[in-house]
């Protein structure tokens, strides 16, 4: 059942136009990735109403919200900057929309109390938003955005400013906050594409101010619909077509590392007819990721990416492409 749904939004900027129809589901955790510039903030800001779009609609539940205030959506927002009050300490920040909502003290501070149990800041009322490090503040303004009860919760790239291990920690609580909170709809914007597979029921990829596709994390990464989603959501190579006889009408092939075999020994136990073979390929690079190795390869002058389980032995090795593995691009478009 959609939920949020934007109908034919258009917003012009000088040198940009956001152009989109997005469906999102009830109690869907959906993320927004694409590059910076992409579109991400003015499209999450206008589903926010923190900007109005030149020409189309956002509905809620069937409701026409377009004209509706910020306040009035139901809707909470999460920056990357965290946007506390600083002179505030952390329950002033978080009891704000209690008391403007005329809750009695009593209650607010029952509810602040809940929420930071539920952040796992527990007794942090007092602190001021200065001493807080990065990932409490984040902490605090998750809690802040949650005590309005929003119906669709809005994150625009919220971890950006916090170091790798805290980002990991911080994106799993956010999704058990979605869980645990039943019906919200979340909606998260990052550039990155492990965070966004990591935590999403689907993912929309937009360029330029369009949806390129919107799917779950599987689909988006086994049947991109673009090059440019292909490119994005992973590594991979693409290899002129005509480089290979195919019967498809393609210009380009594409594959992830994971499809190329690299054999240890360099016997190829196969079926040789299921593969497509390169032979006399040159090892450039091997990089150690741990479970396994990210080579880079040289064939006839084009570069390609494999996944290995050892170090090749040899300068010059002989890889094999599972052919059930490509994926065919005609005008940058999937050949299906
Ligand atoms: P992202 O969040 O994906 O990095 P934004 O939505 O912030 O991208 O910006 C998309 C494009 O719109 C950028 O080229 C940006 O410069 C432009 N833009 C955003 N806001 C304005 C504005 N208020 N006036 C003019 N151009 C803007
Ligand atoms: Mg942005």
């Amino acid at each position: 059942m959609p939920d949020l749904v934007l109908k034919n939004i258009k917003k012009k900027y000088p040198a940009f136009t956001l152009d989109v129809d997005l469906e999102v589901r009830q109690g869907e955790f959906l993320s927004i990735i694409g590059p910076s510039g992409s579109g991400k903030s003015t499209l999450l800001n206008i589903i926010a109403g923190l900007e109005s779009p030149d020409s189309g609609k956002v509905l809620f539940a069937d409701e026409d919200l377009t004209d509706v205030s910020v306040q009035k959506r139901g809707f909470s927002m999460v920056f990357q900057d965290y946007a506390l009050f600083p002179s505030m300490n952390v329950e002033k920040n978080l009891s704000y929309a209690m008391k403007i909502r005329k809750m009695k003290r009593g209650e607010q501070k029952e509810n602040v109390k809940a929420l930071l149990d539920f952040v796992n800041l527990s007794g942090y009322e007092k602190r001021r938003i200065a001493t807080l490090s990065g990932g409490e503040a984040q902490r605090v303004a998750l809690a802040r955005a949650l005590s309005s009860q929003p119906r669709v919760l809005l994150l625009d790239e919220p971890l950006s400013a916090l170091d790798a291990s805290l980002r990991r920690h911080l994106r799993d609580e956010i999704r058990r906050i979605h869980d645990e909170r039943g019906n919200l709809t979340t909606i998260y914007v990052t550039h990155d594409r492990e965070e966004a597979f990591s935590i999403s029921d689907r993912i929309a990829i937009i360029r330029n101010g369009r949806i390129e596709m919107i799917d779950t994390c599987e689909n988006i990464y086994r049947q991109p619909k673009t090059l440019f989603t292909a490119y994005f959501t992973g590594d991979g190579t693409g290899l002129p077509a005509e480089l290979f006889s195919l019967e498809l009408d393609a210009d380009t092939i594409f594959f992830r590392p994971e499809a190329v075999r690299v054999p240890a020994d360099g016997l190829f136990y196969g079926d040789s007819d299921a593969y497509i073979i390169l032979e006399n390929t040159e090892v450039v690079s091997a990089e150690f990721l741990g479970r396994n190795y990210l080579l880079g390869l040289s064939w006839q002058g084009h570069r390609l990416l494999a996944e290995s389980f050892s170090r090749p032995q040899s300068r010059t090795i002989t890889v094999y492409i599972r052919k059930t593995q490509l994926l065919f691009f005609r005008d940058n478009e999937l050949v299906t």
